[in-house]
């Protein structure tokens, strides 16, 4: 039976298929696909699992397995001992053809309603027996219970048995307290404070309902005495005995004391200790509209890829970053100045000024000491600033003005800062409403890509090509990558727009490969986003295997910027290239990495920056840069390709200095697919 042709009506059927159904590779034992009821007996991952790890709940394939071990090419209806369920289960097996032309086998479980029924009878009682054991292993309890930091106390009527959480003996001195009888007032009087006595009795008169809380005061060990909300449920039998009692205390005195918090939470920010925004906000605008003897700037600054620092180091990493700018501020910034941290990375200073100079000194200050620091990694920052000109603009409004010009500050190495303008309200709006649409392009194809060839010095001919993304917008026509790259980038749906372009790539591929083609090695660009968001390396071995095209045909240009010293890079990189990619960094020369921290870095080619390459080009010291760069890229014997080949002069220097490859505006600009295939099958016939 081969199932390639009409696989999507095939999926439907066995979508709404009333047994569960899943489909195994023969040759890996690779789960292909699982219908929505195999999911619900053996759980969501299944697809992504093999048969032996989430069916027969096994580490290695099953020795026993009748289809891989008779190989017979037909129906079979064996019965299967899985341990999952721990009974044997009827199964029907049918070999197929599936979607690559990979040999498979489908199994439908015959009986899946009485698995389903064993599993939710399993999982009940699975459930039971857990809480059980926690009840009477005491010291687990304990852990839990300290872990919650709260105070607990049980009693039971039948065995005459307390129990009191840590916390509890902790704070009251009850080390060994056995047997005491929570219900009798006199039993635990020497905790609660005298004049309390009454409201504490008021727990154990007879009442109606079994639920009860008291406010009163207790004794600490240490002697405080303390308010605390004392709750007890009471649980009876069926004749209405009482069973057992538990209740909770908790301290009250917090709720007092937090008004003092609440205060201190309101005016300051609890990471770091230097004020929140609310506080700046009072006092820079009374600074600014009291003393009009002087000028003032608000400043809005942020940490570059602050994201990425969070992502690849950790949460907590992130916080000591943000500590360490908090205590940069505190030491730089003179009395008189005013800053806060308004929300994750961002902050805001309030200072007067005479000369624009001045400010842009501070800013190199600021930017300096918070560069300075005990991390493996750079930490650069973004200035915007808004110089007050009229006083009555309120305070919200002239911070984000000045965050608005943080935000267009280019993260590079010269510009950090830029004043506010009023044009930069409109790119801040149409960003806005790209990240409203971009969703929905996704799922409709706006993204298309696009196709520059590369040609090889050598021979003059095309020998890849470049795959680029461009969004077809239904109102707003073409939009280049540059106007949505670097917002996706930001908002992390650079992780889905990628795949998706890489999916259209491979695509490509099996397309040449089945009209006939012969085919070029395609290079997509992946964001580094991705080494550590997401499994690179299992995204692309499912790719390879999904279009089954040879990974020698795909390039992965990554660029140049993350190379510093990040291990998981190295080991990700060097992953793909034993898988058969090819490996581009990107960009190079853009970022400060040298050839000798590339000697290190498995890759095969290095792509010089168009930047790079123009400015350079028009001095003969620049001459002299981007000739040793190559050949020293030679000597490490890596292949060099020049992007941004824009002239005839550009063409006949590199072709001097022995560049492998070029791709530029010379040769041709990114284009659709079927204008490269046009141009592929004219060359060819040449
Ligand atoms: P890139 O990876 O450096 O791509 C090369 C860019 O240089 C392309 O811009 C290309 O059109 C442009 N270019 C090519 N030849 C010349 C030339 O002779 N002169 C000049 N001045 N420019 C030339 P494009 O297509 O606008 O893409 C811009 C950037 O957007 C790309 O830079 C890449 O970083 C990013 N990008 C584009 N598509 C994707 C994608 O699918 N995924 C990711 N992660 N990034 C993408
Ligand atoms: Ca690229
Ligand atoms: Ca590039």
């Amino acid at each position: 039976m081969s199932m390639s042709g009409e696989m999507g009506l095939a999926y439907q059927i066995m979508d709404v298929s009333e047994h569960a159904l899943y489909v195994v590779d023969k040759n890996d034992f690779r789960i292909l696909y699982a219908n929505p009821k195999a999911k619900e007996i053996f759980g969501d991952g299944l697809e992504q699992g093999t048969c032996y790890g989430n069916v027969a709940v096994k580490q290695l394939p099953c020795i026993d397995c009748p289809f891989v071990v008779s190989k017979e090419d037909k129906e079979q209806v064996v019965e299967r001992y899985l341990d999952f369920f721990d009974r044997r289960v009827k199964v029907k097996a049918n070999p197929l053809v599936w979607e690559n032309g990979q040999e498979a086998v489908l199994f439908k479980i015959l009986d899946s309603d009485i698995l389903l029924e064993a599993k939710y009878r399993n999982e009940m009682q699975a459930r039971k027996e857990y809480a059980e054991k926690l009840r009477q292993s005491g010291e687990l309890y304990d852990t839990v219970v300290s872990q919650l930091r709260t105070m607990v106390f049980e009693y039971n009527y039948r065995e005459h048995t307390s129990y009191t959480s840590l916390l509890f003996r902790e704070k009251f001195g009850l080390d060994a307290i056995e047997n005491v009888d929570f219900s009798k007032a006199p039993a635990t009087s020497a905790l609660i404070y005298p004049e309390d006595m009454d409201i504490y009795k008021m727990l154990f008169v007879n009442r109606e309902d079994d639920f009860r809380e008291v406010t009163c005061r207790m004794q600490e060990l240490d002697g405080k005495v303390v308010w605390y909300r004392i709750c007890i449920q009471f649980i009876r039998d069926a004749e209405g005995n009482p069973v057992r009692a538990i209740g909770t205390l908790k301290n009250e005195d917090e709720v007092t004391r937090s008004h003092e918090t609440l205060k201190y939470q309101s005016e300051f920010d609890t990471l770091t200790g230097i004020p929140n925004v609310n506080r700046f906000y009072i006092d820079a605008s009374s600074l600014i509209r009291e003393d009009l003897s002087c000028q003032y700037a608000v400043i809005s600054f942020d940490v570059d890829k602050f994201k990425l620092i969070n992502d690849l180091f950790s949460m907590n990493t992130g916080d000591e970053v943000l500590k360490h700018i908090a205590r940069s501020l505190q030491e730089i910034l003179p009395a008189g100045t005013l800053y806060c941290r308004v929300h994750s990375d961002v902050f805001f200073i309030c200072t007067p000024y005479t000369r624009r100079g001045d400010l842009i000194k501070l800013i190199e200050r600021i930017r300096k000491r918070i560069y300075k620091n005990e991390y493996s990694f750079d930490i650069n920052t973004s200035f915007g600033i808004y110089l007050v000109k009229d006083t009555a603009v309120p305070i919200n409004l002239m911070c984000d003005r000045a965050s608005l010009a943080a935000r267009t500050v280019k993260s590079s190495a010269v510009e950090f800062c830029a004043f506010y303008d009023e044009q930069y309200r409109d790119e801040i709006i149409k960003n806005t409403e790209i990240e409203m649409d971009m969703n929905q392009a996704l799922a409709d194809r706006q993204f298309v890509m696009y196709l520059q060839p590369k040609y090889n010095l050598g021979t003059g001919r095309i020998c890849g090509a470049e795959v680029l993304a461009r969004w077809k917008h239904p109102v707003k026509g073409l939009i280049q990558p540059n106007d949505f790259i670097p917002l996706f980038e930001r908002n992390g749906f650079i992780l889905k727009l990628d795949q998706y372009m890489w999916e259209q790539a491979c695509k490509t591929l099996v397309d040449w490969r089945e009209a006939g083609i012969e085919t070029v090695p395609l290079s997509v660009n992946i964001s580094r986003y991705h080494i550590k968001n997401n499994d690179l390396v299992r995204v692309w071995k499912n790719l390879i295997r999904k279009y089954n095209i040879p990974t020698s045909d795909l390039t992965l240009e990554i660029t140049e910027t993350f190379f510093n010293d990040s291990e998981d890079l190295y080991i990700v990189l060097q992953q793909l290239q034993d898988m058969g990619f090819r490996l581009e960094v990107d960009d190079f020369g853009a970022g400060y990495s040298s050839l000798n921290m590339i000697r290190n870095v498995p890759v095969n080619t290095i792509k010089i920056d168009k930047n790079f390459l123009d400015q350079k080009l028009t001095t003969d010291k620049g001459k002299i840069v981007i000739s040793h760069t190559i050949a020293m890229a030679k000597d490490l014997q890596l292949n060099v390709v020049a992007e941004g080949v824009e002239t005839k002069e550009h063409v006949d220097f590199l072709k001097e200095t022995h560049c492998d490859v070029a791709q530029g505006f010379f040769f041709a600009r990114p284009m659709p697919l079927e204008d490269f295939n046009r141009l592929l099958i004219e060359e060819r016939s040449r």
